[in-house]
Formats: C-alpha cells, sequence, structure tokens
C-alpha cells in the first residue's frame, strides 16, 4: 500500500481547519464537540430481557435482573499514550469528558482529523479513553466511504493487515500503517449476565430490534464477557439508522442456537 501523503499538505489543512473554527466563534467549536461526544456514547435505554432469579447484583443489574442497553457507537479512535503526545503535544494525557456506560471508560475532551487518501478526510473524531497498547480507528462503513477507505469488519485489537491512516492533531501527526476498522458488533456483560443466557465468552447472539417499519435482526453478535462489564450491546451508526434505534419499541437479545441448524 502506498500511502504518500505530504506533511506539509496537512498541516496546511490543519490550520485551515483551526482557522475556520475559530473564526466561527469559539461557541461553535463548543456546540460541535458536544455533538460528537453525544454521538459516542449515545445510549439508548431500551428494554430488559426476561427474569433470572439471581438474588446477587452483578454490575448493571436493575431489579434483580439484567439491564439490556443497545448503544451506538459513533466514530472514534484510540490511541497510545505516545500518540497522545504527538497529537497534543508532550506531557499531554487524555482528558475524560464525558464517561461511557462501561465503568472506566470515557470519552475524551480530544479530538483528531482522520485523514484518507486523496486528502479526504473526517475532521473532528473522538478520542476514547483510557489509553491502549494500539492505535485504532472505528468507522461505520458509510464514514469509511466518504474517507475513501475500504475498512474491514473487525473485532477491536484484530488490527493485523488491515489499512492505514493519517492522525492530525493541534501539536503533531501521526501515520497509522494499519488500525482503520469496522467495528464488529458485540456484546459486553459480566459472567451473571452470560450465566442468565446461556452463553459464554466467544460465543454469538442475535439481536433483533423492533421499530416501526424498519425492524432489523442482527445476527453475529459476539460476546465480550468480564466480570466487571454491564450488559450492553455496540452497533456503529449505520447500523442503528437502518432500524431507528432511537425509536425502537422492543429489543431482544437471544443465544444464537435456533432450531433451524438442526435441521
Ligand atoms: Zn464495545
Amino acid at each position: 500500500m502506498t500511502q504518500t501523503i505530504d506533511r506539509n499538505r496537512i498541516e496546511q489543512l490543519v490550520r485551515s481547519a483551526v482557522m475556520a473554527s475559530t473564526a466561527n466563534g469559539s461557541l461553535d467549536l463548543a456546540a460541535l464537540n458536544a455533538a460528537a461526544v453525544n454521538g459516542n456514547s449515545a445510549a439508548k435505554p431500551v428494554s430488559r430481557s426476561s427474569s433470572g432469579v439471581m438474588p446477587k447484583h452483578p454490575p448493571g443489574w436493575v431489579n434483580g435482573k439484567p439491564n439490556l442497553r443497545v448503544s451506538i457507537s459513533a466514530r472514534h479512535v484510540h490511541l497510545t499514550d505516545e500518540h497522545v503526545e504527538i497529537l497534543f503535544g508532550a506531557g499531554s494525557v487524555l482528558e475524560p469528558d464525558k464517561d461511557l456506560y462501561q465503568d472506566g471508560f470515557y470519552a475524551a475532551k480530544q479530538t483528531v482529523m482522520v485523514v484518507g487518501p486523496r486528502r479526504r478526510m473526517l475532521p473532528s473524531v473522538r478520542v476514547l479513553g483510557p489509553t491502549r497498547p494500539f492505535s485504532q480507528v472505528e468507522l461505520a462503513l458509510t464514514d469509511s466511504i466518504s474517507l475513501g477507505i475500504n475498512a474491514p469488519v473487525r473485532h477491536s485489537g484484530q488490527i493485523e493487515g488491515t489499512p492505514g491512516c493519517v492522525l492530525v492533531g493541534p501539536a503533531g501527526t501521526v501515520q497509522l500503517d494499519q488500525g482503520v476498522i469496522r467495528a464488529a458488533r458485540h456484546v459486553h456483560m459480566n459472567f451473571a449476565d452470560a450465566e442468565h443466557f446461556g452463553v459464554k465468552n466467544g460465543d454469538i447472539m442475535q439481536l433483533k430490534i423492533k421499530s416501526d417499519g424498519c425492524s432489523v435482526v442482527f445476527e453475529d453478535v459476539l460476546v465480550r464477557a468480564d466480570e466487571a462489564a454491564k450488559l450492553e450491546v455496540h452497533i456503529d451508526t449505520d447500523e442503528g439508522n437502518a432500524c431507528n434505534l432511537e425509536a425502537a419499541s422492543e429489543v431482544l437479545l437471544r443465544k444464537d442456537d435456533c432450531a433451524c441448524k438442526s435441521h
């Protein structure tokens, strides 16, 4: 893959982007950031699933039951500590702005510009914290089309052989050789949730979303179980829009073991 994006050109782009935003006044910039944060963590309150009888209080349970939440992950970036310093200046760290539903995770105040081939770009992509061992860009298909990057569906962290891009921050740029993906849909849960649904880490589930005129059944929902997680499905903006998640009347999560496979 040849990705020769001229650094001077990128710096020009940044300068003009920054000047455009300050020319609009700080209010606009603040509004822009707020919108992006909401998008990142748009947690949709949704229905709860059936009645497990467990006297314990696992994370996220309400009234002794798993409390299913379906959230849209808007496009976002994960960064290494090193990349945070390159992009935002020596000594910089991510500044938490808004907590995500999963404990310990947050949308940072910082955003970066993501630049694809032929200088197509997404100007303000939210950084999620905490930092990670590898930087990674998670896009919806629509985002990747507008960037001109053919991002494959991958589970988080599985970035071998994926395309790269250039990240631009106020203090510098980072060229990623790989790490641009469409995050595969998945469901976070703790072990009590897993027991409730009869699944384990790595299993595949189905998510049905009932919505007026555009109900969808999502297959291939990967179970990501760990001790501290709260029950939450993550889908991207394209998936959320396809079923108008905002207006969904019902969601149903079930183990993918339908009888059809044994026939
Ligand atoms: Zn997730």
